[in-house]
């Protein structure tokens, strides 16, 4: 029986993880957590995991994930750090994001935005979006391939993941 070691999934490589705009919100000197939910926060409960690949689908450890988002209003905190965030995928080249379900905002349909960076590696921008929401096709941005992979639906603790690949 082995102890301590948890089964990670293995990575997925759709290439590259293609840039889209970063749009008017994000701030830069995000503080560096991987929990952006604090109590009170509208929206439900989410959590985003995954990896960090190279082009070879090697993990990266030491990558930088510098995260932003709407709240469940579509809300964005413009004056402060509510809901951004930066952290460094660990060991094994893995991210943890505890987040809430970010809201529909005019013309934008549900997304994360997320700047990448690899150790010496250039900072990518893009976004992470959510399958079976309608207004996708409406959005101009929408990208399918970066559609989060949705591991619990319960609207309590939904859980999805999505692997990033870096030049
Ligand atoms: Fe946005």
């Amino acid at each position: 029986l082995q102890t301590g070691a948890a089964v990670l999934p293995a990575p997925v490589c759709n290439g590259l993880t293609p840039a889209t705009t970063e749009g008017p919100h994000y701030l830069p000197n995000t503080p560096e957590r991987a929990s952006l939910r604090e109590a009170g926060m509208t929206g439900d409960p989410l959590l985003v995991t995954g990896y960090v690949l190279d082009a070879n689908c090697a993990p990266i450890p030491g990558a930088w994930l510098d995260f932003w988002q709407a709240d469940g209003n579509g809300v964005y905190d413009n004056a402060g750090f509510a809901l951004r965030g930066k952290q460094t995928t660990d060991a094994q080249g893995r991210y943890t994001l505890t987040t809430v379900i970010p809201g529909l905002y005019p013309g934008c349909t549900e997304h994360i935005h997320v700047k990448l960076t690899a150790p010496g590696g250039p900072t990518v921008t893009t976004q992470l979006f959510f399958p079976g929401t309608t207004q996708n096709d409406d959005d101009g941005i929408f990208v399918p391939s970066m559609l989060v992979t949705v591991l619990d639906e319960s609207p309590s603790a939904m859980s999805a993941s999505f692997d990033f690949v870096l030049p």
